[in-house]
């Protein structure tokens, strides 16, 4: 007999898949798409078979055989794998790390497939045939079971099975000689995801229904949307909508959120309409819980599923609609490991389901709404706030020449106090928390330095410790000047814990909650402190950009940002759209309700153009401007960029590192991708490492993608490769 071998992804740094030889007991072998355990060195893997092949792609000598198929039937949806076959290609990244970033980890430990019920046993093909006055008539019970499971074509439950005194033996017997399988199946018809509504549905505006309309006219089809629309426009309505169409249809949606918008709430919203099982997927949820809610999916039972960047790889049985709300966040982008934006992915895997997405925000990426002008994403504007909801008022604080006490100015109190006096909340916006940026010696200027990072430590209060934010060190603040021995140590700058120190002063008598990173590191704090914000009247609200997305606290009428001004010069190229998505954001969070809202904006850049432009004109013209200069600089989505990183404990490695990178880049030709570098990162020291960096930039993509698939096979071979930590992120959200 011919050899076979199995081709496979294992969990592997290595830019490669491995061959193993498929042994005679896989027979039939486990399809494209199954789990197979193999020895890797002294350890066992498990790995995805891509192929069954004839031939093998290295030395046969060499090759073990496989020890044990875990599955008959695919892991995941054909439209699924060819999205992470895609994606290893297209973020270069090492196929086998890519699988394991998308299975669940107990799927990856071994675990079976199906939950115990999930499963059918039903006659293979060749049991089907399989002559039954042969060899057979000698295992009576085998031959019964056989007869049985051929009656029923569809599959059988193993209560059923058991119910007609066919056990588990029998079956494994059956399953040994190829006659009988036992696969997980979707659930029949009846008992499917439950399309009817708990609440009926609100009345939609005219711009709601507009959006509904198109996008249940492309169920079946691939269609992207862009729902654009002004914070409190009713984007979640239409969401709801579209759900309950799918769902008619005996479809499934998945919804993506950012890591901060899967709060308690949106969950309860969801709920509250549909009577289908929601699978809900965050880092939050144990391994147990992550494992039932994609089986959830993956059996159809589930008619939603809402979840984080990682759950677009969700299998669905029956995918009808996909869509990302707050599209234009940053945290659908992976930051390490397989560098993969779930936006991106969410509008391929749409592609290849044939089903439609909407892409949701009040702000969103630049990238998208260039997509929308191109005509590659039919754009859908939600203009007007809903339930009669007002737009809320801008207005700026000139800081030039005013004095400020722990950075308010006086006009600012006074705002504060009007709108509390009237039982009305006052969000208080700054993006830092501590209590202090900086630790500063007055009386020789030293300042507190982290000792593994070019990067100054927070001054924390509660408890009292410096903190680099950067690489998690902490100590206790010296008490005196370490260079002067002076002990007027000041904290400079302005932190949320710092703000919260000053308004208890300035407002003894209104409860004050603190909401960012620190106050809700317990789990359910966030919802505990969301739940008391409802139940309050006059209340102020201390927070970073966690309380600035996707919460609806009716009762917000005032919003005040301390201090935008660092985002305005930020060195980065999407610093300003960043910022701009920030700043409406935050201000989206005034006046929800009946009341209307006012921001007030402190700043000492009031002429500022981005600044002018934004509040004066709103989001589009800001867009119009920032893509006009992204087009001069062929800067995305006007460009295409490729960052490769390099890092190591000794300075000069990363440079040299990318410095062989570009002269082995030199003999792949295409000049028309630049490449900027090596230059120092920004931050070049974080935690102990020295990091540079190369940019490739390209007005075309295909160049660029040639150009980058073919360096990196020279890269892994590099001789430094080894001594360097280095990293290549396609389409990089920011360069730091
Ligand atoms: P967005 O998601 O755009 O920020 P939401 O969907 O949260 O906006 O809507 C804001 C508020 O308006 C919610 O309280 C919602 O219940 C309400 N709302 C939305 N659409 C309608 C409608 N058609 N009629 C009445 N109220 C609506
Ligand atoms: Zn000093
Ligand atoms: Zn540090």
């Amino acid at each position: 007999m011919t050899r076979r071998y199995l081709q496979l992804a294992l969990p592997s740094p290595l830019r490669q898949t491995f061959d193993y030889i498929l042994p005679a007991k896989m027979d039939p072998p486990p399809p494209v798409g199954a789990r197979v355990r193999v020895p890797f060195g002294k350890q066992s893997l498990l790995g995805i078979v891509l192929a069954v092949n004839e031939q093998a792609s290295f030395d046969e000598a060499k090759l073990r055989p496989a020890d044990e198929a875990i599955d008959n039937e695919p892991v995941l949806p054909d439209s699924l794998f060819r999205l992470l076959r895609w994606a290893a290609n297209y973020y270069q990244h090492p196929v086998g790390e890519v699988f394991d970033t998308a299975l669940p980890v107990l799927l990856r430990q071994g675990e079976p497939l199906a939950a115990p019920g999930e499963t059918r046993w039903q006659a293979t093909r060749l049991g089907q045939l399989y002559p039954l006055d042969g060899t057979i008539k000698r295992a009576p019970r085998q031959l019964a079971a056989l007869v049985t499971l051929r009656e029923h074509p569809q599959g059988m439950i193993p209560p059923l099975l058991s119910g007609l005194g066919i056990d588990r033996p029998t079956l494994l017997a059956l399953e040994k000689k190829g006659l009988a399988e036992c696969v997980t199946q979707p659930p029949p018809a009846s008992e499917q995801a439950n399309a009817s509504l708990r609440e009926p549905p609100l009345s939609l505006s005219n711009e709601q229904q507009k959006a509904v309309s198109a996008v249940i006219d492309h169920l079946g089809h691939f269609q992207p949307f862009l729902l654009f629309g002004t914070t409190g426009s009713g984007k979640t309505e239409v969401y709801l909508q579209a759900i309950a169409a799918t769902l008619a249809r005996g479809e499934q949606a998945l919804v993506l959120v950012p890591e901060i918008g899967l709060t308690p709430q949106t969950v309860a919203r969801f709920r509250a309409r549909f009577q289908t099982e929601i699978a809900v997927l965050h880092s939050g949820r144990n391994e147990r819980e992550r494992m039932d809610a994609w089986r959830a999916a993956r059996s159809g039972r589930a008619g939603i599923v809402i979840g984080t960047r990682s759950a677009v790889f969700t299998p669905l049985a029956r995918p009808g609609l996909l869509i990302v709300d707050e599209e234009h966040d940053l945290s659908f982008k992976q930051h390490e490991g397989f560098r993969y934006h779930a936006r991106d992915l969410a509008v391929r895997r749409a592609q290849l389901e044939g089903i439609p997405i909407v892409l949701g925000s009040a702000t969103p990426a630049l990238e998208s709404l260039a997509n929308a002008t191109a005509g590659r994403y039919e754009l859908l504007r939600l203009r007007e706030r809903a339930a009669g909801a007002q737009e809320p008022v801008f207005k700026l604080i000139d800081l030039r020449h005013q004095p400020t006490r722990e950075g308010f100015t006086d006009s600012l109190l006074k705002a504060m106090a009007a709108t509390l006096k009237k039982d009305e909340q006052v969000l208080v916006f700054l993006n830092r928390r501590g209590y202090a940026p900086v630790l500063l010696c007055h009386d020789c200027g030293w300042h507190a330095q982290c000792r593994r990072c070019d990067a100054r430590p927070t001054l924390h209060r509660n408890p009292v410790r410096l903190h680099c934010h950067h690489c998690g060190a902490e100590g206790p603040p010296p008490r005196a000047c370490p260079s002067c021995g002076s002990t007027d140590l000041r904290p400079i700058g302005l932190g949320t814990e710092r703000v919260e120190d000053l308004l208890r002063v300035q407002f003894p008598d209104v409860p004050l909650f603190r909401v960012d990173r620190d106050s809700t590191r317990r789990k359910d704090a966030l919802t505990n402190l969301t739940t008391a914000i409802h139940d309050s009247k006059a209340a102020i609200l201390v927070g970073t950009q966690m309380l600035a997305k996707g919460h609806h606290f009716p009762r917000v009428t005032l919003v005040a940002l301390l201090d935008m001004d660092g985002g305005l010069f930020g060195a980065d190229f999407r610093a300003s759209e960043h910022t701009a998505q920030l700043i409406l954001q935050v201000a989206g969070r005034a006046g929800r309700a009946e009341r209307p809202g006012l921001v007030l904006l402190q700043t000492h850049q009031p002429e500022h153009p981005l600044i002018h432009e934004l509040i004066t004109q709103g989001y589009p013209t800001f867009a119009e401007r920032a893509l006009a200069e992204r087009r001069l600089l062929s800067f995305p989505p006007h460009g295409f960029l490729v960052l490769i990183r390099a890092e190591a404990t000794q300075a000069e490695l990363p440079a040299a590192f990318l410095q062989a990178i570009m002269d082995a880049a030199e003999s792949l030709g295409h000049p028309e991708v630049q490449r900027w570098g090596p230059v120092p990162a920004p931050m070049e020291r974080r935690a102990g490492r020295f990091r540079a960096h190369l940019l490739l930039q390209c007005p075309q993509r295909a160049p660029l993608r040639e150009l980058v698939t073919a360096l990196v096979p020279l890269i892994e071979s590099l001789p430094g490769a080894r001594k360097v930590r280095w990293s290549v992120d396609v389409d990089p959200q920011d360069l730091s």
